[in-house]
């Protein structure tokens, strides 16, 4: 039988029933290891069988995935300190978590660095009057609070991503990027 991913039962979670388990009896799963930086391989988890590998050409159990396109679980959530609800976003991938980790960890300062950048927007209106002035407190802001530059930069997945995390999100960067 060739292998075809669409043969298999999907148990959740990227994982499948093995076909070849399943005609002995046993219930294995077949999974997608990362074996490099660009493919990945199945694998039945049991040791003893070793679909699909014995169905020949490489080309059936070997597939192109990035690193940064693994499907994130919840032993990586769990691991990294970030909420499980991200579960329910398919389009989650091991790529994305940087900017996650990133979030999480700026998040208890995010009210502050609000906060000075508000007052940093009053204070540029009023001194406006004067080009001179203005140009050298916009090179000193960029200086003081590069973490708000990065999250105006997020896209519009990544802010769906990251509400998971600061519910909020979507109406902080509005402010900060008006
Ligand atoms: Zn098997």
């Amino acid at each position: 039988m060739d292998f075809s991913e669409t043969e298999l039962v999907p148990t959740g979670n990227m994982k499948w029933q093995c076909p070849e388990c399943q005609k002995r009896g046993q219930f294995s799963s077949v999974r997608l290891f990362q074996a490099n930086f660009d493919s990945a391989i199945y694998f039945c988890e049991n040791k003893n069988c070793l679909y699909p590998h014995e169905t020949g050409s490489p080309s059936k159990f070997v597939v192109r995935r990035s690193v940064e396109e693994i499907p994130v679980n919840v032993e990586m959530l769990r691991s990294l300190d970030l909420p499980e609800t991200l579960l329910s976003e398919p389009c989650l991938r091991t790529g994305h978590l940087d900017q996650l980790i990133w979030l999480s960890a700026f998040h208890p300062h995010i009210k502050t660095a609000v906060e000075v950048d508000q007052h940093w927007k009053l204070l540029m209106a009023k001194m406006r009057v004067n080009e001179k002035i203005e140009n050298e407190l916009e090179k000193i802001k960029d200086f003081y609070d590069p973490d708000l530059e990065k999250l105006k930069g997020f896209t519009d997945e990544m802010i769906r991503f990251g509400k998971h995390i600061v519910p909020d999100l979507e109406e902080i960067i509005n402010l900060i990027r008006c």
